[in-house]
């Protein structure tokens, strides 16, 4: 079987055209908000669309789904309207996950907004607590951080602490952004020495899905802004070694590069193919 890549695709018509799109694109995963991305709310359902896109999903042997939260979702913020909007939000997300069973559902764990590193992670545990609090048929993922602002989640120690306080193994992981950890100074050069600090702080097995972005900004820089793959300053090689790194081979690979179209991504994604091997 091919390795699972694939990039962000908005939403668009409907779920099945979704997958149509990303078919047409090469991927065999792929990203995409349950809601607009700014906040507003979710999507009216259409159970029968999503169960088209479940067959369709099955019959082209896709990996798992990485849906994105809502940037605006801030579970860390201190405004009574901010938190419940993070609560609604996850929770009719998960909702709606269920028809896709299996996904994945990936999160910025948010910015403290000045009351404190310890109170954003107390803040994102409780939240977390709440949301896993039943049966889910997904997967709940901490992304990595730059470490813009008051971001929590830059270090692999800030998301070991979060996950050990939750406590909820079964229904929680990490997808790690490459440009991420990258800008929040992880040194992709040495992809080994990187995937054993993050087994040794966090554990690899919660490793659940990669980010695949370059960055434009240097080492360390906090910033966060993606660059096309081999144009930044994370490079090809690296993203390479990233990609078919022994210990990472089945998980899902989403690019969340400045491309304009779906075409770009499509031509992204061929490129990696290239160099991306057979996994079982
Ligand atoms: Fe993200
Ligand atoms: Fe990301
Ligand atoms: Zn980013």
């Amino acid at each position: 079987m091919k390795q699972f890549i694939g990039a962000h695709v908005s939403v668009g018509k409907g779920y099945e055209d979704m997958v149509d799109r990303a078919v047409a694109m090469g991927a065999n995963t792929f990203a995409f908000f349950l809601r607009n991305p700014r906040g507003g709310s979710a999507r009216a359902l259409n159970v029968d669309d999503m169960e088209k896109a479940r067959e369709k999903l099955e019959s082209h042997e896709f990996g798992p789904l990485v849906a994105h939260a809502p940037y605006t979702m801030n579970p860390a913020g201190s405004k009574e309207s901010v938190l419940a909007f993070a609560d609604l939000a996850m929770s009719e997300d998960l909702d709606r996950l269920e028809y896709l069973p299996g996904s994945y559902y990936n999160f910025h764990p948010g910015s403290h907004v000045g009351q404190g590193i310890e109170k954003g992670i107390t803040l994102i545990s409780e939240y977390l607590k709440r949301m896993l609090d039943r049966p889910l048929k997904s997967t709940v993922l901490l992304e990595t951080m730059a470490g813009k602002g008051t971001e929590v989640g830059r270090s692999f120690e800030e998301l070991a602490t979060i996950i050990q306080n939750v406590d909820r193994d079964e229904n929680l992981g990490v997808c790690l952004d490459t440009c991420h950890i990258h800008e929040a100074g992880y040194d992709l050069k040495d992809i080994d020495g990187v995937l054993q600090e993050f087994d040794e702080v966090v554990g690899l097995q919660y490793l659940k899905a990669i980010h695949l972005n370059d960055s434009k900004n240097p080492l360390g820089a906090r910033k966060d802004r993606h660059e096309l793959i081999g144009e930044g300053k994370i490079g090809w090689d690296s993203i390479i070694s990233v990609l078919t790194h022994p210990k990472l081979l089945n998980l899902p690979f989403v690019l969340e590069t400045p491309q304009k179209t779906e075409k770009g991504y499509g031509d992204e994604i061929a490129e990696l193919r290239k160099h991306s091997v057979n996994i079982i």
